[in-house]
């Protein structure tokens, strides 16, 4: 039981800091709607699918040997991609990945944080941060973001410049809140830093029109770097792959870290099919990114208050019992994420069905007294 299962744990020479901890990670639950973790709702097509099994059946017959440790077929697909998506051309060597961006940015603290040195970022943001630092002995500092979510440059450089961090992260879409970062500030944060800044675009494809990717900026700072995944605007989070744009030495640096040949060669087969249909996906990108325009202007116009958003997410407030008004959507089979500051909850962009189906709950929760 619980209580025998506990003493167990407590009696393993578990590190300090990880006493006490549980496990990262939403509840997954079985329920009609889910608009939780910030996944695509659509599927991969039949062709994508019937084509990523044939790379798979491909990949399969040579499994008695290790994949291809540098991966520079993936890596030139990956380069490609972004040339379409971002209009900056970079060499395969340039690139990197792993499983999942969560891996690639664990492998930058790896990298570049540990023991006496200083990982910052700035909250409300992704809550896997602080666990990359503490996972990897580095010290966390998280500065604030303001009232709305925005990053003032000046207080962010303000507080680069008292830590001196070997690690900046900045989200951007940031996680929960879907904001931004306009250029400049991405900017101040990589003239101020004394180290390696990530910016972290894991929901770059969802951006609006005329939001700039960092990925512009990789040719002037050559300790930028740019984490970006598959598990969003690729339909693609069960496969696990996320890859990094950044200079030859911030990839050089990730080499030295990695696990020998930790990216398989089925992950590595099915990628490589998914990046061939880029531009289909991409377009099914532009369909949620409308449908998460229209549901923004949907919850303003209940009177809630919006965060602006860039990514395939809403962060909407405030309530005033936040906890209630999630377990009542639950009810009603709307799974969605109780995350942010108090007051707020986050929903994923979803089908169109499922999107109907949260308004429809949302609409009744918001009439019933608490
Ligand atoms: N960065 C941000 C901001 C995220 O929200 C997520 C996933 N929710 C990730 C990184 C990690 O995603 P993955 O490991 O699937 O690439």
């Amino acid at each position: 039981d619980d209580a025998a299962r506990a003493a167990a744990l407590a009696d393993l020479p578990l590190r300090d800091v990880l006493r006490g901890v549980e496990p990262y990670g939403a509840p997954q639950l079985d329920v009609p709607v889910l608009l939780n973790v910030n996944e695509n709702p659509v599927p991969p097509s039949a062709t994508v699918a019937r084509e990523m099994g044939e790379a798979v059946a491909a990949a399969a017959v040579g499994l008695n040997r290790y994949p291809d440790r540098e991966f520079l077929d993936l890596r030139a697909d990956l380069a490609d991609f972004l040339a379409l998506e971002s209009g900056v051309r970079l060499p395969p060597e340039q690139l990197w990945a792993a499983n999942g961006s969560n891996e690639v940015m664990l492998q930058v603290l790896q990298a570049f944080g540990g023991e006496g040195r200083t990982a910052v970022s700035f909250a409300p943001t992704y809550s896997m941060y602080p666990e990359y630092a503490r996972d990897t002995g580095t010290r966390w500092v998280a500065g604030r973001r303001r009232d709305d979510f925005t990053l003032d440059a000046a207080a962010a450089v303000a507080l680069v410049e008292r830590e001196q961090p070997s690690v900046v992260l900045l989200a951007s879409p940031n996680n929960p809140t879907g904001t931004a970062l306009p250029r400049e500030v991405v900017e101040a944060v990589c003239d101020a830093a004394p180290g390696v800044v990530v910016v972290d675009e894991a929901y770059a494809e969802f951006r609006r029109e005329g939001v700039p990717s960092a990925l512009e900026l990789l040719d002037r700072y050559p300790r930028l770097a740019v984490s970006r995944t598959m598990s969003k605007a690729f339909s693609l989070a069960g496969a696990r792959v996320g890859y990094l744009a950044g200079s030859r030495a911030v990839v050089d640096a990730l080499r030295v870290v990695r696990l020998p040949y930790h990216l398989s060669g089925v992950t590595q087969a099915v990628a490589r099919v998914a990046l061939r249909h880029s531009a289909e996906l991409l377009r099914g990108v532009d369909t949620l990114r409308r449908e998460r325009d229209d549901l923004v202007t949907w919850l303003r116009g209940l009177g809630l208050e919006v965060a602006d958003s860039d990514a395939n997410f809403v962060l909407f407030g405030r309530l005033a019992d936040r906890h209630a008004a999630w377990q009542a959507l639950l009810d009603r089979g709307v799974l969605i994420r109780e995350t942010g500051p108090d007051g707020w909850l986050r929903v994923s962009v979803g089908t169109p069905v499922e999107t109907a189906a949260f308004r429809d709950a949302l609409v009744a929760v918001l009439a019933t007294p608490a």
